[in-house]
């Protein structure tokens, strides 16, 4: 197979799905897919059969979920635009406002579209823990999200539910702090609503996430709150290890140390590692040192910062040799552009059965269309 390539495995897909749906029996929450993180419509049979649908950002989010998933579709934006609302609310069947003046000026004229359509208001407990700025919805001057010195108690009798998003890849002990802080502060207005949505950033699929914490967490809200729906729509625990970006070694160079040049880029294809950023792992690759033969691994742009890290490996690297990237599913094809004119990677799922089928491929027309 041609590289570089994404490679979905849907039997680990599978797996993520059955935790989640295994939480959504003992609690009676649903679950939405965040197409924000993962997109890949062509496993969405799959998705659809254990998820309840998918949280929009905006109107092309909404008809991607209107069309393939085929379930709800919440949908969310820091800002609607008048001439989007109407597409909009026809496909939703949330729509969740970020702020008061957005729902006076929306609210009704979404109803008057879809008069079955739920109506939200993003809410900002301003407490988060997420381990990074860039990811963190209740950061200082946020815009995402009312806080509750700005919420409009007019508006108050025609939400049907608040929405709030303010985890980033974190346990079910941070959902607990954050939950305690909404309630305290968003609380006295809960008896009026239908439904709560706890928006996204829990690693429920990782290894050591404390599943039975967030069970009883949910469960002991539901007590409180016996009247609402609860929602989450986590988009990472969902592709979550579940497949791998695998690319070449087109040249290897030396300048001070060993660097192999590989057919695929940070920049373009895995955006995360630099804004995050984290360092991706690689397969059979250990920290530099630990194996014998030691080797920075980077992209095929004129970008020089366009590395992905260093990496030691049993053997020398030789030219042609094909190096796996692990856990590229979420926040990679999603991000992914043709910067520097590089190919885009192909997109392969391997099915259940274990067919392989190479789902989309990209080529120079891709590049020159975009522009
Ligand atoms: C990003 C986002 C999500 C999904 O977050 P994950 O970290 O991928 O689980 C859900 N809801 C909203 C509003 C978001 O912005």
């Amino acid at each position: 197979m041609k590289t570089p390539y994404w490679l979905l495995e849907e039997k680990l897909l599978e797996k993520n799905l059955k935790i989640l749906s295994s939480i959504k029996e003992q609690t009676g929450i649903k679950i939405l897919l965040a197409l924000k993180g993962y997109a890949l419509w062509q496993s969405f049979d799959l998705v659809s059969k254990y998820l309840d649908g998918c949280c929009a950002s905006g109107l092309y989010e909404a008809m991607l979920s209107d069309e393939k998933f085929k379930k709800e579709t919440h949908t969310y934006s820091p800002a609607f635009k008048k001439e989007e609302i109407k597409d909009i609310a026809t496909i939703s069947d949330h729509i969740v406002f970020n702020s008061p003046n957005q729902f006076k000026r929306f609210a009704n004229l979404a109803k008057e579209y879809n008069p079955n359509i739920s109506l939200g208001l993003r809410v900002n407990p301003e407490y988060s823990e997420s381990p990074v700025e860039i990811y963190n919805p209740c950061g200082l001057y946020s815009r995402l999200g009312t806080t509750i010195d700005n919420f409009d108690e007019s508006i108050v009798k025609q939400i049907d539910g608040l929405h709030f998003h303010a985890l980033c890849e974190q346990d079910s002990v941070a959902l607990e702090k954050v939950l305690e802080i909404f309630e305290e502060k968003f609380g006295k207005y809960l008896h009026k609503m239908k439904w709560v949505n706890f928006g996204g950033g829990h690693h429920i699929t990782k290894d050591g996430y404390n599943i039975q914490k967030f069970v009883s967490i949910i469960n002991s809200f539901k007590n409180r709150h016996p009247h609402l729906d609860i929602y989450i729509e986590p988009g990472e625990a969902i592709g979550w290890q579940t497949g791998t970006l695998v690319a070449t070694v087109l040249d290897i160079v030396h300048n001070g140390i060993d660097i192999a040049i590989l057919d695929t880029s940070t920049e373009a294809h895995m955006l995360d590692t630099v804004i995050m950023p984290y360092r991706p792992d690689v397969r059979d690759s250990a920290k530099v040192g630990e194996k014998p033969f030691n080797y920075r691994l980077a992209g095929n742009t004129c970008l020089a910062g366009d590395i992905m890290g260093d990496y030691s490996f049993d053997r020398p690297l030789q030219i042609g040799d094909e190096i796996i990237f692990e856990d590229q599913m979420h926040y990679t094809m999603v991000k992914a552009t043709t910067f520097n004119g590089i190919a885009l990677p192909s997109i392969v799922i391997k099915r259940l059965d274990g067919t392989i089928e190479v789902v989309r491929e990209f080529g120079y027309e891709d590049f020159r269309d975009r522009l």
